[in-house]
């Protein structure tokens, strides 16, 4: 008796002749670490003939396994209490590295390979799993099988030479391996980074960590994505190293502005009128639509807010256009390749009405911005009368926006 079994039912066990064949597994087989047991379904089969195959019900192309002889082969497995039993079909949960790691606690594993056509329905509540090794469909579940074992035999202890190399490499963490070199230092032009003959091994484990990022997210973004790596406090330290990781960014801006005499009250670029004559007051042009875009905008990549940019002890941005100012925020966002995705305001003012002129304040700044008037959403209420907004002592406005990393 072995370590690890797998046991398993196949129409075709000649196949399984290949891990004879196969390196690592081939000396885990000789080392008794497993042990690969097939059961032949053909000797399980019906009749004269050992059917093991039938027509389907209702009609269709090809031959169904019947339920029966696989029945019959399961049942004469000896079963250990640490066991699992896989059914292969395209149908399944895809194959992930997380799932071999998850099985080589156990001490046996039961593969059901199909064939033809697949199976009868009434197999699969043999199996604890359904397991597909990609979202392709092969011939029979031998392949599918052998891949299973070969993957999870190179994880039991004693099976690889050196245990650390399952540390670093692909899947294991979300993250795809780096690169790797060997000797030659040079061969055909290419040469081994200078890094890696450094002898500094701080450094050469900041290059590959740096590597695995960048290979990741040129290959394989989806795997960043997923929501386990996002939970990971591993992640959580990348991102923070790299921020390239991040697609979206959100941003909150708020701004406030006394009314006040003799001032002119300009919201998103347009000059509007108070009944009782008032503006906003402030060092630039006090546009608080603008401001609060420009303070979600700089918000969104923690770049701080306004003032650190346009501060008012500066006579430079005295009476400025809060229009041109926020022609020169977008400039620092696209700098570092950072896209607009949506801006949604809301204006808190008692009056004047601000409705009617949403509309050419919506093309000032989408005009500004360089982009579509759709992505932009402006929104105006009053405050009931309630606080300063409402006693008409000034006119705030709060903007969030959606960045996205082109
Ligand atoms: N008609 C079936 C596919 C039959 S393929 C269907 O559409 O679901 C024949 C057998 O090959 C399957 O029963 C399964 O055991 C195996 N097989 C084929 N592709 C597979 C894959 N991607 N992963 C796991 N097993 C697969």
């Amino acid at each position: 008796m072995s370590g690890f079994n797998f046991d398993v039912i196949t129409l075709f066990p000649k196949a399984f002749e290949l891990i004879n064949n196969l390196g690592v597994i081939t000396r885990a087989l000789d080392k008794n670490l497993i042990d690969v047991n097939l059961y032949d379904l053909r000797e399980y089969g019906e009749g004269s003939y050992r059917q093991v195959d039938d027509k389907p019900y209702g009609g269709g192309a090809g031959m169904v396994l019947k339920p029966e002889p696989i029945y019959k082969a399961y049942e004469s497995i000896g079963k250990s209490p640490k066991s699992k039993t896989l059914l292969m079909t395209p149908q399944g949960k895809v194959l992930k590295q997380k799932d071999l790691a998850r099985w080589s606690t156990l001490d046996q594993i039961i593969i059901i390979c199909g064939q033809y056509e697949g199976f009868d329905e009434r197999i699969r509540c043999l199996a604890d799993e359904e397991i597909s090794i990609g979202d392709y469909v092969l011939s029979g579940g031998e392949i599918p099988a052998i891949s299973i074992i070969n993957g999870l035999t190179r994880l039991l202890p004693g099976t690889l030479g050196d245990p650390d190399s399952l540390v670093d490499e692909s899947h294991n963490s979300s993250l795809l391996e780096y690169p790797q070199y060997t000797r030659p230092l040079i061969f055909k032009d290419m040469k081994v980074p200078d890094i890696l003959v450094s002898g500094n091994h701080e450094e050469i484990k900041s290059w590959r960590r740096r590597k695995s990022i960048e290979r990741t997210l040129e290959r394989r973004s989806d795997l960043i994505s997923n929501e386990n790596y996002k939970k990971s406090p591993q992640s959580k330290r990348i991102i923070i190293e790299n921020n390239q990781f991040m697609k979206f960014r959100i941003g909150n801006g708020y701004d406030i502005h006394r009314l006040v005499e003799d001032r002119d009250l300009i919201i998103g670029g347009v000059k509007l009128h108070h009944p009782e004559s008032l503006g906003l007051d402030g060092h630039s042009d006090a546009d608080v639509l603008s401001h609060s875009i420009m303070d979600a905008l700089l918000g969104a990549l923690s770049l701080g807010d306004i003032r650190k940019y346009f501060p008012p002890s500066d006579e430079k941005w005295k009476n400025a256009d809060s229009l041109f100012l926020l022609s020169k925020v977008i400039d620092l966002i696209r700098k570092d390749g950072w896209e607009i995705n949506n801006i949604d305001s809301v204006l808190v003012a008692e009056r004047p009405k601000i409705m009617p002129h949403i509309k050419l304040m919506k093309k000032n700044i989408s005009e500004i911005l360089n982009i579509d008037e759709n992505l932009i959403g402006i929104k105006a209420t009053t405050n009931e009368k309630l606080g300063p907004e409402g006693r008409e002592e000034g006119i705030s406005c709060h903007s969030v926006v959606l960045l996205e990393k082109k």
